[in-house]
């Protein structure tokens, strides 16, 4: 079973190694980010500071017995930054470093990340302040069904109204558990599935879900590296096959970032974890070394020929030329900016560097592709999960055969007039309709492609860095819904 973010980074969290005791909380980095923004954005504001103030937030207490004849009281949180278009959306986590602020600060992400790849939600967050590795399953389900409980009954969860899904230390077994415990409080909902995404296929998940943040943040590294204006600051080609990469962080979002970077052509040099990082200049095997990790725990051991980094952040400071931090906030900040190599970044993680930082790596002629741009593949087939589960009906059922139908037709009249036939792979290869996962990844690369492109039209026009654009854009996204004229997150 594979999570969200797999591997917490407890240590680095709890002492914040790559930032200045000044430097910004998360919160106030996000609030820091869309200040600059929205004065260089076009609207009035009473309008702004409505848009930037969190809705509503609950904290709850309960209590679950730990087997051993003993009680714990568990602390969680859910977040609701923006109700502007319903329902509501993000994820859950579980970790130790969960609090108010933290959980506030990712709802907000969540409303803007929406807004700038145009799915029709608001943001929300939340978060159990627990080390899932300190429990058993039987115990995290009952505290999973538990905090469902609190959310059904403060009515924090529901299709229509917030939307959770995987985040760091959750995964599809969370998922299944919440709309499990969610099926039971409502039991004549026949949308109940929409209450959550990132479900398991088998419980109303889709396709492609797992797969999607790791793969859009690809799709966006892609992209800016393909603009003239990021080859000529960067000096990098604009190809990814040659390129090499770093990733931070070996759970969901970067294993399949890796993954897809490798099987693109890419040399996956640096790959950073919990207790180490492993380093290769001549390219890491990204699945034999995710195999052993999963084998054993650590990369230690995995061989005599590539170097193992002790204290694991260090890796961000190695030779590459494209770094994705896919692991915690506050990885990047003033103590190491200065120090990073790579020529783009692409955050794969919610909020992993600083103000401080990011102004640091501008000045350097670093690219960044933010987080609520570079990330949000996740929620773009959340998206799409939620459809499915709306709709009821897996996508491709009621298109494929007709398609194949059609593009049989059209082969044999071709045919007829060329003069010559198909062998039957060529065949197959031209009228094959598409599958559910199909469709999901195209659906997820044009999402990526045009947001993208009206990212670096707002860097363009405004001539601002890509995260400042990404903010302006979602907070005149969100003001133009505010105002009531429709429809334009759909578009
Ligand atoms: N936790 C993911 C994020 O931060 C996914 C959210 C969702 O799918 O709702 O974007």
């Amino acid at each position: 079973m594979i999570h969200e973010n797999f591997f917490i980074f407890p240590h680095l969290a709890a002492t914040q190694n790559a930032c200045e005791p000044h430097e910004p909380q998360f919160l106030q980095s996000v609030e820091s980010y869309f200040d600059r923004a929205a004065k260089l954005s076009d609207i009035a504001g009473g309008t702004l500071s409505h848009l930037r103030a969190v809705d509503s937030t609950i904290r709850v207490t309960f209590p679950i017995e730990t087997g051993d004849g003993k009680t714990e009281v568990i602390e969680g949180y859910r977040a609701q930054h923006s109700r502007h278009r319903l329902p509501v959306k993000g994820g859950i986590r579980y970790s130790e470093e969960v609090d108010l602020q933290e959980v506030e600060a990712l709802a907000s992400l969540m409303t803007y990340k929406c807004a700038v790849v145009n799915v029709p939600f608001g943001g929300a967050k939340g978060g159990i302040k627990i080390d899932p590795a300190q429990y058993t399953a039987e115990q995290l389900e009952r505290i999973t069904r538990r905090y469902t409980m609190e959310l059904c009954q403060k009515k924090f969860i529901g299709p229509g109204t917030d939307v959770p899904a995987p985040d760091v230390g959750t995964g599809p077994r969370e998922m299944s558990w919440i709309m499990d415990t969610y099926r039971q409080f409502n039991p004549d909902d026949v949308n109940a599935a929409g209450c959550v995404t990132g479900k398991p296929l088998s419980q109303g998940g889709v396709r492609g879900r797992t797969e999607a943040t790791g793969l859009g943040v690809y799709f966006g590294v892609r992209e800016f590296l393909s603009y003239p204006e990021v080859q000529k600051i960067t000096g990098l080609s604009g190809k990814i096959a040659g390129s090499t990469v770093i990733v931070q962080g070996f759970g969901n979002v970067g294993y399949y970032a890796a993954k897809f970077f490798e099987e693109n052509g890419a040399k996956v040099v640096g790959i950073g974890e919990r207790d180490c990082a492993i380093y290769d200049p001549h390219g890491l095997k990204v699945d034999e070394l995710y195999q052993h990790h999963r084998d054993t725990g650590s990369f230690r051991g995995y061989s005599d020929t590539v170097e193992i980094i002790n204290d694991s952040v260090q890796v961000l400071e190695r030779e590459c030329d494209i770094l994705i931090p896919a692991a915690l906030e506050r990885q990047i900040g003033l103590r190491n900016a200065d120090k990073i190599k790579a020529k783009i970044i692409g955050e794969g993680a919610n909020g992993p560097m600083t103000p401080g930082a990011h102004e640091v790596l501008e000045k350097r002629g670093v690219v960044v592709v933010p987080d609520l741009l570079a990330n949000a593949g996740g929620v773009v087939v959340s998206y799409f999960e939620w459809l499915k589960n709306l709709s009821h009906v897996r996508f491709g059922r009621m298109d494929k055969k007709w398609d194949e139908s059609v593009r049989t037709r059209l082969l044999r009249v071709i045919e007829e007039n060329a003069g010559r036939v198909l062998t039957e792979a060529e065949r197959k290869a031209l009228i094959q309709g598409a599958e559910e996962q199909d469709l999901v990844f195209s659906g997820l690369e044009d999402t990526m492609i045009s947001s993208c492109e009206e990212t670096r039209q707002t860097a363009k026009l405004k001539n601002v860095d890509y995260r400042t654009a990404a903010y302006i854009n979602a907070i005149q996204k969100i003001a133009t819904s505010y105002e009531g004229s429709g429809m334009l997150f759909m578009t």
